[in-house]
């Protein structure tokens, strides 16, 4: 690609593309490259396919849903917040609709609008899109930023082409589900660059027990309580779903606690989730319904045995979690029931990995970006969006807004940056 343009943005993911949008509203040139043949394929499958846009919170909430520094996003955040979001999104013609625990998502609840949605705008602001453009590598001159890529378009040979730009925003996302494209090329490009990459570990993702029972596979459980311990301490307590997948214990509950669970395992802890089935009964309560139950069958107690137990379950927890239920629960009896329904423990092996985390926690250290601006401390021009920095949200549409924010600043400074040189 010929001649020197004025932003090239990497990466259109939902910070890339919100980074190439606000800078082209600006007035800047920018050219956008993508390595796979369209933007926004992991937008495209978030919240099961239904993309929950944002979360409208107000910022004193919202800002304990990220980590690790929520006040870096703070700039960010009121330069483009989760109420300027859905304006935006409304004003380009995608109309949304805020649902319970102030989730927001496109009215159609398909996540291929919102992708529809940022790639029509970028058409009609003039953002260039080179789709199947892998980059390799960065260097620069401290004016001149060139960009290295393989040309992935053809499908017989890789032919590798060279773009340069004035200024550069990677927004080439994490390490997570890397089937989407984010293969952690963005991290290399700004090592090389001498940034600071901490260490980058999976978050939001299942949590896989040791001797896990298969027959739990697709069992949902509400109103749970869940309790993380690290090395036997208690880390973490939480109300709400639990799922149980192939990959392990995962649902708003099991995210919720990943983050933490994932940093303690990767750091040789032991960790464990208990599960309290009945969390707003107190114990002394429980054990008082667990006699009326037994009562009402009208058995000895020690004429209780395996069939009885388990049409005594029955009445504390779906049919389907029985089984599993009773063979985990060692010695069962009506005089432990009760402490097992409220200390139900999984000792956790390891984790579902990047391949099925939702967002990777870790990345560009912040210390080296400025807040206000996006841009790095340490090369002129360099400007950063989204995932690839150290910035990781809950589920709930916390990280989508952060790619919004971080993007749009990305882009706004940028497009500053070229108009005043
Ligand atoms: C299954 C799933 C569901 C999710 N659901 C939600 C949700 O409902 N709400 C929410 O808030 N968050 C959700 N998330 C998280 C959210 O999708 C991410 O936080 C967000 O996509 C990050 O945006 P990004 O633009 O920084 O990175 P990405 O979306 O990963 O985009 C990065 C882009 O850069 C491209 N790229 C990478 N390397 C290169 C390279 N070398 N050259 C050129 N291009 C490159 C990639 O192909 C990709 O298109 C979900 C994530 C997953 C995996």
């Amino acid at each position: 690609m010929e001649g020197v343009r004025q932003i090239v943005v990497v990466g259109g993911g939902p910070a890339g593309m919100m980074a190439a949008i606000k800078a082209a509203e600006s007035g800047a040139e920018v050219v956008l490259l993508e390595k796979n043949h369209l933007c926004g394929r992991k937008l495209a499958i978030t919240g099961k396919g239904r993309c929950n846009i944002t979360n409208t919170k107000p910022w004193s909430e919202f800002m304990t849903h990220v980590h690790p520094k929520n006040n870096f996003v703070k700039s960010a955040f009121f330069n483009f917040s989760n109420e300027a979001t859905i304006e935006y999104f409304n004003s380009i013609g995608l109309e949304t609709v805020e649902t319970q625990g102030d989730r927001v998502f496109p009215k159609s609840m398909n996540a291929f609008d919102v992708v529809d949605a940022l790639v029509d705008r970028m058409r009609q602001v003039g953002v260039k899109v080179v789709a199947d453009a892998d980059l390799l590598a960065v260097c620069t001159d401290g004016n001149i930023f060139k960009c290295t890529f393989n040309d992935l378009s053809s499908p017989r040979f890789i032919r590798t082409d060279v773009v340069m730009a004035k200024a550069l925003i990677i927004a080439t996302g994490g390490l997570s589900y890397p089937a989407t494209g984010s293969n952690g090329r963005g991290y290399e490009v700004a090592a090389s660059l001498g940034h600071t990459v901490t260490d980058c570990f999976p978050s939001l993702a299942a949590l896989l027990p040791r001797n896990y029972d298969s027959r739990l596979y697709d069992v949902e459980l509400r109103n749970v309580g869940l309790n993380l311990f690290v090395d036997h301490d208690l880390i973490q307590s939480e109300m709400g779903e639990v799922t149980f997948t192939e990959d392990g214990i995962e649902g708003p509950l099991g995210f919720r606690v990943s983050r933490k669970a994932i940093h303690a395992l990767e750091n040789g802890s032991s960790v464990e989730l208990v599960i309290d089935l009945k969390p707003a009964v107190p114990i002394n309560e429980l054990k008082e319904r667990v006699k009326r139950e037994v009562a009402s069958f009208k058995w000895e107690v020690p004429m209780i045995n395996e069939a009885r137990m388990k049409k005594i379950l029955r009445r504390f927890m779906p049919a389907e979690m029985i089984d599993p239920f009773y063979a985990m629960s060692k010695n069962l009896t009506v005089n432990t029931l009760a402490d097992r329904l409220k200390d139900w423990r999984f000792p956790i092996a390891k984790h579902a990995g990047f391949r099925r985390a939702v967002v990777t926690a870790g990345g560009v250290s912040l210390d080296e970006v400025i807040s206000k601006t996006m841009q790095s401390r340490l090369d002129k021009g360099l400007f950063f969006a989204g995932e690839v920095l150290d910035l990781d949200g809950d589920t709930g549409g916390y990280n989508l807004q952060m790619a919004f924010s971080t993007g749009a600043l990305a882009g706004l400074s940028a497009a500053k940056y070229v108009a005043a040189l």
